[in-house]
């Protein structure tokens, strides 16, 4: 790939054998997330030519040296944060702040920080140490989650980034409680999760600001009690007259969008939390009246990364979730895609047209 490009489809590329504490993963299915585009149009960063992806599902083709309970054969998710369950992070609960997810974030490598894959003889980088958008991968064992083989893996593959990250923003980082009032600002794959973690959670009111109305439809099957369209007017406005002026108890950006940060802290109540789900670029700052804003308003602002989720406890549990019928994923998927339309579903997704595509192999 090149920068602002359109992606290039190349049928030569190498894999390697997974080293010591490595996997190789026959993909099976991946989605397009907004992170890949950011990737992409070098918002994020990676080294150069690297092969994108990194919400994904696959079957186990070989294991490297050392991995324990993973064999050829086995259904997996892939995380594309790494955790290793023994770091200071692991070892507290915080498993998505686990150092190894440091070693991949924008490293373009696994581990040890060099890809696995290689092509015209050079290597070829791996977005978050996984690069999905491929028929077969390496990535670190600690990144593998099992599950059972009857599961689909076009929708386990959503499980990796959208749902937990949506998800446990709502039921982790916010620990949303019963009756809460919610906002969710961006209802794209990862918002409309946050909506559907917030009913999970039992909130009462739950508003959901999008500029695209199917989006909003949609937003009102995972759960929203109300919506917003911020092309008609200030969302700000519109959600303070929903909640009595006073703002609502959590309010998530699941955008990245600087300008929409600022909108969603100032839904948030005295008293209430702001969670930042969205990723914006490396530049973005936030600018806030400190006294008025934030201490004399006891307002929170947390960071919500991977959903602050423990990837071997949140996946069996959404999947439990999913089977019960709480948890909609097939709802999520708008389109099933060969890995030639990947373009075409940046595009989409840019248009605000799709929930996610989902690339199958
Ligand atoms: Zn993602
Ligand atoms: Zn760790």
């Amino acid at each position: 790939m090149e920068l602002g490009q359109p992606l290039i489809l190349r049928d030569d590329v190498e894999v390697e054998h997974p080293r010591a504490g490595e996997v190789k993963v026959a993909m099976a299915a991946t989605g397009v997330c907004h992170s890949d585009l950011s990737i992409r149009d070098g918002i994020l960063p990676i080294p150069l030519p690297a092969v994108l992806g990194h919400e994904g599902a696959g079957i186990i083709e070989e294991v490297g040296g050392g991995v324990q309970g993973l064999s050829p054969g086995d259904h997996v998710v892939i995380s594309w944060v790494p955790q290793c369950g023994a770091c200071f992070f692991c070892g507290r609960g915080q498993s998505q702040l686990c150092v190894e997810a440091d070693a991949v974030l924008f490293s373009g490598g696994l581990l040890d920080g060099t890809p696995r894959l290689r092509m015209d003889g050079a290597d070829l980088f791996q977005m978050e140490g996984v690069g999905t958008f491929s028929e077969s991968t390496v990535i670190p064992a600690t990144g593998a989650i099992k599950v059972p083989e009857d599961l689909d893996l076009s929708v386990a593959a959503l499980l990796g980034c959208a749902v937990l990250t949506g998800v446990g923003a709502a039921l982790n980082t916010a620990r949303v409680r019963p009756g809460d009032s919610v906002v969710v600002a961006g209802c794209g794959g990862v918002g409309l999760n946050v909506i559907q973690g917030a009913r999970m959670a039992g909130a009462g009111q739950i508003i959901a600001v999008d500029l695209h109305p199917a989006k909003l439809d949609l937003a009102r099957v995972m759960g929203a009690t109300a919506s917003v369209n911020a092309a008609n007017g200030d969302p700000v406005a519109a959600v303070r007259d929903l909640t009595e002026q006073r703002g609502v108890d959590v309010a998530f950006e699941a955008i990245g969008s600087t300008a929409t940060i600022h909108q969603v802290i100032d839904m948030t109540r005295r008293g209430g939390q702001a969670v930042l789900v969205g990723i914006p670029g490396l530049d973005s700052m936030l600018s806030l009246p400190t006294l008025l804003g934030v201490i004399l308003a006891e307002r929170s602002i947390s960071g919500c990364w991977l959903g602050s989720s423990d990837v071997r406890r949140d996946i069996p549990h959404l999947i439990d979730r999913y089977r019960a019928g709480d948890l909609l994923l097939d709802e999520l998927i708008s389109q099933r895609i060969g890995l030639d339309q990947v373009n075409e579903a940046f595009r989409a997704m840019s248009a605000g047209e799709v929930a996610r595509s989902v690339i199958v192999y």
